[in-house]
């Protein structure tokens, strides 16, 4: 989602007349996106950002812009003081208000553009920033913004503001035209992907989005995240598997194998509802690849409920599982009502514990990979190698002289590891 944002942001700011520069000594604008979603991520952003300083110090008419959570969408007085050095705050997936301070510059005719309305600079039609290396082929789209659900560890609801999808024509107008500028794959962004178009008129689903989006020539594949399990519904599951383009990816987040952690998470389901959603998925869609995410060390989370963590995982086998160790958020249920009774350390332990199943597991699935010949999609060149990932969502590597960027290549699969593969493109017979 902030991949997204920031581009929203620089393709804004190409349309001021800005150019992308890598070395932020010598930029007249830097806006750094940030995501406080674990209490890494937000200590990260903050060096980050405080790092800035001694730029500012010395040029005082640098434009500093902190977006993000890390911000969010409240009053941001707080804000204000403990980083006086920036001089605009913008709320998750909003440049407005850094396109509104660069306008009312004093000296803005410096900047050479057209467009100089707020609503030009802002339109649908997402012109891509330029990139040092090709084109963009694959883009992430939001689709939803904000949640309204409340996980009790989850900080986003209160960052990132309530529930608001996108209209239909909206999305198709600006996917026709990443794709007029060479973009072949999108991903559908939402923090429940899965209720898209529920808060608007009509109540489209996105198996409506799906349909508008594969009318789009050009247009090669459609992906989606992040699905909760409740809405996954089976027109969901059936559109996966009844539309070409979209590809045999699920990523469905469980956070919890043990029914008691599930219902203090407020998540909405059980695990054996998990169950039977994933055999539902893997039933109606051949070959589907699924991905999760776990959190270990919620609040009083003891050896046995990490131990169903541990053995549902083993159990269902999923090609990915995003891990993350619990961290208290503020604002939040957990962070409010529950102890954060678990060591740092047995965290780690738990974590490793997770991510050794998990590379076991992939490293099993994708060993099948071998000898097949799978579709990739060509997305940059990687050193010297051609990086592209098939319909299931794995990375692939391999060799080729020909220009091969934003095309589906067949690759024959020669070895492959838990995290990515190698193999050798086929020549067309
Ligand atoms: N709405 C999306 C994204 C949520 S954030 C989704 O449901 O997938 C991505 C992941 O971060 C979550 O799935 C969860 O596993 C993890 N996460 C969220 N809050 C957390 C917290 N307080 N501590 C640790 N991990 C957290």
């Amino acid at each position: 989602m902030n991949v997204a944002d920031s581009q929203r942001v620089a393709s804004a700011l190409e349309r001021l007349g800005y150019q992308p520069t890598s070395k932020a000594d010598q930029a007249d604008v830097i806006m750094l996106n940030t995501c406080v979603v674990r209490q890494s991520a937000e200590d990260k952003a903050h060096g980050r950002l405080t790092s800035l300083r001694p730029l500012k110090e010395n040029r005082p008419d640098l434009v500093i812009n902190l977006m993000g959570c890390m911000v969010g969408v409240m009053d941001n007085q707080q804000m204000h003081e403990r980083y006086p050095f920036v001089d605009v705050f913008s709320p998750p997936s909003d440049p407005v208000p850094l396109i509104d301070h660069l306008l009312n510059l004093e000296g803005k005719e410096t900047v050479e553009t057209e467009t100089q309305s707020r609503h030009e600079i802002m339109d649908d039609e997402l012109l891509l920033p330029q990139r040092e290396q090709g084109r963009l082929v694959s883009a992430y789209i939001p689709v939803v913004y904000g949640c309204s659900h409340a996980c009790t560890y989850c900080v986003i609801p209160f960052r990132r503001g309530v529930e608001r999808s996108r209209p239909i024509n909206e999305i198709v107008v600006e996917v026709e035209s990443l794709v007029s500028q060479g973009v072949r794959e999108v991903t559908l962004l939402g923090q429940i992907v899965d209720r898209y178009g529920m808060d608007i008129e009509g109540s489209p689903g996105l198996s409506d989005l799906f349909s508008a989006l594969h009318e789009i020539d050009g247009l090669k594949r459609i992906r989606f995240l992040t699905s909760h399990p409740n809405w996954m519904n089976d027109e969901l599951i059936k559109a996966v598997a009844s539309f070409p383009k979209v590809c045999e990816h699920i990523e469905v987040p469980i956070q919890s194998g043990d029914d008691e952690i599930l219902e203090r998470m407020h998540r909405g389901y059980t695990s054996d509802d998990y169950r039977r959603l994933i055999n539902r998925i893997r039933e109606t869609i051949p070959g589907v690849s699924i991905a999760t995410d776990i959190i270990v060390g919620f609040p009083g989370e003891t050896e046995s409920q990490f131990q169903r963590s541990y053995d549902l995982l083993e159990e269902l086998a999923l090609d990915v599982a995003h891990l993350a160790r619990y961290s208290p958020r503020p604002q939040t249920v957990s962070a409010r009502r529950m102890q954060d009774d678990i060591s740092a350390e047995e965290k780690m332990r738990r974590f490793r514990a997770l991510e050794e199943l998990q590379a076991k597991i992939a490293d099993r699935i994708n060993a099948h990979f071998v000898g097949n010949t799978e579709e990739v999609l060509v997305e940059e060149k990687h050193d010297a190698r051609w990086k592209g990932r098939t319909r299931t969502n794995k990375l692939v590597f391999f060799e080729s002289e020909a220009d091969l960027l934003g095309e589906l290549v067949k690759v024959k699969i020669e070895w492959a590891g838990p995290w990515s593969m190698i193999g050798a493109p086929v020549l067309n017979d």
